[in-house]
C-alpha cells in the first residue's frame, strides 16, 4: 500500500548519467512514468501529494517533446521535490481493510420510497406533465415524442432495462469488465484532454486504495465534485497500463437522499433527443415517489391474491426503481398481466356483443348431406381435419352466430372443411358465402368447390360461373361466382337470383358483403386469407338483417399466444396436420457466388417441364422504386439470363386485372418462369410449380419465407426452394439455418416471434396490437392466465356492475378508448 520511490530515482540518475537523450528506459521515460504514476496514484491518500504529483508533471510528463535543456530542468526539480514526496509518504498512516469483514456494506437506502409530497391543488394524476416542477414547456413536446402527457403516463413510462449497480465492492476488489459500485472520497477532479477531447478526469479514494476515474467529453463534471466529497460510482473498470480506471461511470454525491443514479438497481429509460438520462431519471423518480400511491388498484383485491400479484402502487414504484431482482420481476409480472387482462376483457366484450346482442341462426348439422359429401371425397379427412370440422358443426348448430378462426397451412384442406361447412348451411336451407382475397382466388376456388361437387352430386347446370347439382339436397344445389370480370347483365341476373334465394353458396371477393349485393338469407361467411374479418366488415353484414356464422380462415400460422391476443374474439381451430404423401421442399439458403449455378437449376427444370418462381430482391423505399427495380431485374433476367425461355413479371404497381392476367398466363403454362415483387401476395395454387427462387432472403422473417416457399410443392413433383443471401447479419443466418431445416409452419412462426417480437412479426401497422410494455407474447402461461381469469370475470358479472369491479370498468374503458382507433 505504499509508494516506493526508488524505481523513479534510479532512473531518474541513469537518464542524467545519460545525458538526457531518453535512453534510461526501455520504451522512453513518459511511458515508465505513466506506468510508475498509475501504481504510486492508486496508494495516494493525501491530496496535497496528489497535488504535488500534477505540479511536477509526473501524471502527464511529456519528456519526450522537451529540449535537453528543459529536460534537464525538469528532472533537478524532480529531485528537489523527491524527499517532500517520501515524507509525506512515511507519514501516511496504514489502512485496513474494513474489520467487520472482506465485503463492504451493500448501500444503504438513504429514504424511504413512499415520500408525503406536496400536491399542488388542482393537480391530479391526469394532469399534463406540463404542471410538474422541472418541466418547461420545452421539455414537455419531448416527453409527448414519447407518447408522455399526463402524470399518469409518466408513472407507466417504464424503463427498457435496469442496470445493476448494487454490487458495492472496495477498490481493491475491483475487476474489470463488471458492473459494480464504489463509495470514495474525492482527492481531486480536474478538467483534462483525453485522446485530444475535454473530459475531466479524477482520483478518488476508500480506506483500501485509490482508483483514477475518466469522464469522456465532459469537462463540466470536475467542478461537481469537490476535493473530499463522498461520491458514488457504478460502472465497469477496464485495465489501462495495467492499472485499473473507471471509465465514464454513473456517478451521484453521496448525500443525504435516496440514490437514483448509482447504488443499486439503475433503470435506463427509452430516450429521445434532448432528454437527459439523468434529468429523466430525476424526474421519474420524483413522480413515483409522490403519485404512485395515488394510483388506485383497479384490480378486485380477491383475483389479486389468488394470482400473488404485487399491489398496483408498489408495482409501479419497484418497475422503475426497484429494491431488488426479486421485486422487479414481481412487478413486471403485475404490470404484464394487467396489459393482457384488459386486453382479454376487451375482446370478450366484443365476442358477446357479436354473438349476444342479435340471435344468429341455428343450422341442423345432422344432415345426411355431410355424409354422401364425406364418402364421395377421394380421400379421408386427417385427423386434424375431422377436429376442426367437428368444433364448426358445434357452433352451427347453436343459436349463437359462431365466430371462429380456422389455421392450416397453404395445402392442410381448410377449403374441404369449409364447403362442407357451406353445404351445411344450405340444407338447413341458409345461404353461404365464401370470399377470397382476390378475384383469381375466388375462380380457383369455385373451380375446386366444384370439382368436389361434381363427385358426390349430379351436375345438372354447368356454366362459367354458375353451377347447379342434383342428389344432394331436395333441391338443386346451386353455386355461383360473382367477380367484376363478368359482364353487367350476368351480374344483375346471379345478383337477383341471390335476392331471391335461389342461389345457395355464392363465391367472389370481400366485395361480395359491400353494398351491391343482397342475400335472401344469409347464414354462414366463410372469409378465406384474411387475418382481420373487422367490426366494420361484421356491421356491413348486420346492417343488411344478418347475423351469420362466421369462419375466417388463415394460412398464415399464428402462434396460440398471438391468435389469443389479436383474435382473442375469435375461438380458434387448427389444422396442424397436412394430407399424407406431401413432400418437403428441398430448401438451401445459398451464397450469391451461387447465382449462376441456381439459374442452371432453373433452366433444367423448366426443361423437364416444371415452372419456376424468382423473387426479386427487397427495396424499402416504396412500391414504386420497388416495381421499378422489378421491372429492371424482369429485363435483365429475360435478356441476358433467360433469354430464350418465357417469363412474366408481376408487382404491386400492376392493376388487379393485369395480375390476373399474368397469373393466368403462369397457371396455363404459357410463362415458365413468374418474377415477382415480394409484396405480391400470390396465394394461387400453381402444381406445375416446381422451383422458388428468392433473392435477399435474409432480410425477409421466417414466416414471410416459408410463405413463399408454400408456393411450391402443390404438385407431384420434388420441389426446391432456394435462398440467396449476400451478407447475412447474426440474425439473418439463424433465420436461413432454421428455414432449411423446418418444414412445419407453426414452428417456424414460434421461431419468428421470438427471433423478432410481435410487433415486426406481422409487420407493425397491421398487427393493430394495443401497446404491451410488460408484457410478452412468449408469456404463454400468464397469458393464458389473463384469459381464463378474464373469462371467470366475464361469467360472474359480464358488464362489471359490481361495486368492486367499478374501478375495473373504468380503467377497462380507459384503457379501451385509447385502444379503440387501432382496433376497428
Ligand atoms: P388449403 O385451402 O388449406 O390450402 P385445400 O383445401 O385447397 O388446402 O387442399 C389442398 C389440396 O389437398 C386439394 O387438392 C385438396 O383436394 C387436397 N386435400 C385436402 N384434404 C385432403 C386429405 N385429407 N387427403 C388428401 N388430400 C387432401
Ligand atoms: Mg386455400
Amino acid at each position: 500500500m505504499s509508494i516506493n520511490f526508488e524505481p523513479l530515482r534510479k532512473i531518474l540518475e541513469l537518464e542524467c548519467e545519460k545525458s538526457y537523450v531518453d535512453s534510461a528506459v526501455i520504451g522512453g521515460l513518459d511511458r515508465f512514468l505513466r506506468r510508475w504514476t498509475g501504481r504510486a496514484v492508486e496508494s495516494i491518500t493525501s491530496p496535497q501529494l496528489l497535488n504535488h504529483f500534477h505540479r511536477l508533471r509526473l501524471l502527464d510528463s511529456n519528456y519526450a517533446s522537451l529540449t535537453k535543456q528543459q529536460r534537464k530542468e525538469w528532472i533537478n526539480k524532480v529531485f528537489a521535490f523527491l524527499p517532500e514526496l517520501e515524507q509525506f509518504e512515511a507519514e501516511k498512516g496504514e489502512v485496513k481493510l474494513s474489520e467487520e469483514g472482506i465485503m463492504p456494506p451493500p448501500v444503504a437506502s438513504r429514504r424511504p420510497l413512499r415520500a408525503g409530497g406536496q400536491k399542488v391543488a388542482s393537480q391530479s394524476i391526469d394532469s399534463s406533465v406540463t404542471t410538474l416542477k422541472g418541466v418547461s414547456t420545452a421539455l414537455a413536446p419531448k416527453f409527448n415524442r414519447l407518447g408522455v402527457k399526463t402524470i399518469r403516463d409518466l408513472l407507466y413510462f417504464f424503463p427498457h432495462r435496469h442496470l445493476d449497480y448494487s454490487r458495492r465492492k472496495y477498490i481493491s476488489q475491483l475487476t474489470e469488465g463488471e458492473e459494480q459500485t464504489i463509495i470514495a472520497n474525492v482527492w481531486q477532479a480536474q478538467e483534462t484532454r483525453l485522446g485530444g477531447r475535454r473530459g475531466t478526469e479524477a482520483i478518488v479514494g476508500d480506506e483500501t486504495g485509490n482508483v483514477r476515474v475518466v469522464w469522456f467529453n465532459n469537462p463540466y463534471l470536475a467542478k461537481k465534485l469537490p476535493t473530499n466529497t463522498q461520491v458514488v460510482l457504478s460502472g465497469r473498470v477496464s485495465l489501462f497500463g495495467g492499472r485499473h480506471v473507471f471509465e465514464s461511470p454513473e456517478w451521484e454525491l453521496l448525500e443525504d437522499r435516496e440514490l437514483i443514479h448509482t447504488g443499486r438497481l439503475v433503470p435506463l429509460y427509452p430516450l429521445t433527443q434532448g432528454l437527459h438520462p439523468r434529468q429523466v431519471r430525476k424526474l421519474v423518480k420524483g413522480v413515483v415517489d409522490q403519485w404512485a400511491w395515488q394510483v388506485e388498484d383497479f384490480l378486485p383485491p380477491e383475483l389479486r391474491q389468488r394470482c400473488n400479484l404485487l399491489e398496483l402502487p408498489q408495482a409501479i414504484a419497484q418497475a422503475h426503481y426497484p429494491e431488488s431482482e426479486a421485486a422487479k420481476d414481481g412487478a413486471r409480472l403485475r404490470l404484464a398481466f394487467d396489459e393482457l387482462f384488459l386486453l382479454q376483457l376487451g375482446v370478450l366484450g366484443r365476442k358477446r356483443d357479436w354473438q349476444e346482442s342479435q340471435p344468429g341462426s341455428p343450422f341442423n348439422v345432422k344432415t345426411s348431406v355431410l355424409d354422401t359429401f364425406l364418402s364421395f371425397l377421394p380421400f379421408e379427412l386427417t385427423l386434424a381435419q375431422q377436429r376442426a370440422l367437428g368444433e364448426i358443426l358445434a357452433d352451427l348448430e347453436k343459436p349463437r352466430p359462431m365466430s371462429r378462426l380456422l389455421q392450416g397451412e397453404v395445402g392442410s384442406g381448410k377449403t374441404v372443411v369449409a364447403t362442407a361447412a357451406l353445404l351445411v348451411a344450405a340444407a338447413s336451407g341458409y345461404q353461404g358465402a365464401f370470399m377470397a382475397p382476390t378475384e383469381i382466388l375466388a375462380e380457383q376456388h369455385f373451380t375446386n368447390v366444384g370439382q368436389i361437387l361434381s363427385r358426390a352430386g349430379h351436375q345438372v347446370v354447368g356454366e362459367d360461373n354458375l353451377c347447379s347439382y342434383s342428389g344432394l339436397l331436395s333441391h338443386p344445389l346451386t353455386v355461383a361466382l360473382l367477380i367484376g370480370d363478368i359482364n353487367q347483365a350476368r351480374k344483375q341476373e346471379i345478383q337477383q337470383l341471390i335476392l331471391s334465394g335461389d342461389i345457395d353458396i355464392v363465391i367472389g371477393t370481400h366485395a361480395l358483403i359491400q353494398k351491391e349485393v343482397e342475400f335472401h338469407r344469409l347464414g354462414l361467411a366463410v372469409v378465406d386469407e384474411q387475418h382481420r374479418f373487422g367490426v366494420s366488415q361484421r356491421s356491413a353484414l348486420r346492417q343488411k338483417g344478418f347475423n351469420p356464422h362466421v369462419l375466417v380462415m388463415t394460412a398464415t400460422p399464428i402462434p396460440r399466444t398471438l391468435a389469443l391476443t389479436l383474435y382473442g374474439d375469435l375461438d380458434l381451430s387448427v389444422i396442424d396436420q397436412l394430407p399424407p404423401g406431401r413432400q418437403a421442399v428441398k430448401t438451401k439458403w445459398l451464397k450469391p457466388a451461387q447465382r449462376d449455378s441456381a439459374y442452371a437449376f432453373i433452366r433444367r427444370q423448366v426443361a423437364e417441364g416444371r415452372q419456376a418462381f424468382i423473387i426479386c430482391p427487397l427495396v424499402e423505399e416504396s412500391e414504386a422504386i420497388q416495381a421499378k427495380a422489378a421491372v429492371a431485374e424482369y429485363q435483365r433476367l429475360s435478356e441476358e439470363v433467360f433469354p430464350d425461355l418465357r417469363l412474366g413479371l408481376i408487382h404491386g404497381r400492376m392493376s388487379a386485372v393485369e395480375k390476373d392476367e399474368v397469373m393466368h398466363r403462369f397457371r396455363a403454362g404459357e410463362l415458365d418462369i413468374l418474377v415477382s415483387t415480394p409484396v405480391v401476395e400470390v396465394g394461387i395454387d400453381v402444381p406445375n410449380a416446381a422451383v422458388m427462387l428468392v433473392e435477399s432472403a435474409d432480410r425477409f422473417g421466417l414466416s414471410q419465407l416459408h410463405q413463399f416457399r408454400g408456393r411450391v410443392g402443390r404438385g407431384q413433383e420434388q420441389s426446391y426452394c432456394m435462398l440467396l443471401a449476400e451478407n447475412p447479419s447474426e440474425v439473418g443466418r439463424e433465420r436461413l439455418d432454421l428455414i432449411e431445416k423446418i418444414q412445419d409452419g407453426f414452428q417456424l412462426a414460434e421461431e419468428d416471434l421470438r427471433l423478432r417480437g410481435p410487433g415486426e412479426f406481422f409487420g407493425t401497422r397491421q398487427s393493430g396490437l394495443p401497446d404491451l410494455r410488460m408484457a410478452k407474447l412468449s408469456d404463454v402461461a400468464l397469458l393464458e392466465l389473463a384469459r381464463s381469469e378474464a373469462i371467470r370475470l366475464f361469467d360472474k358479472d359480464p358488464a362489471l356492475e359490481k361495486p368492486e369491479h367499478h374501478l375495473l370498468a373504468k380503467e377497462l374503458a380507459r384503457v379501451w378508448r385509447h385502444g379503440e382507433a387501432e382496433w376497428s
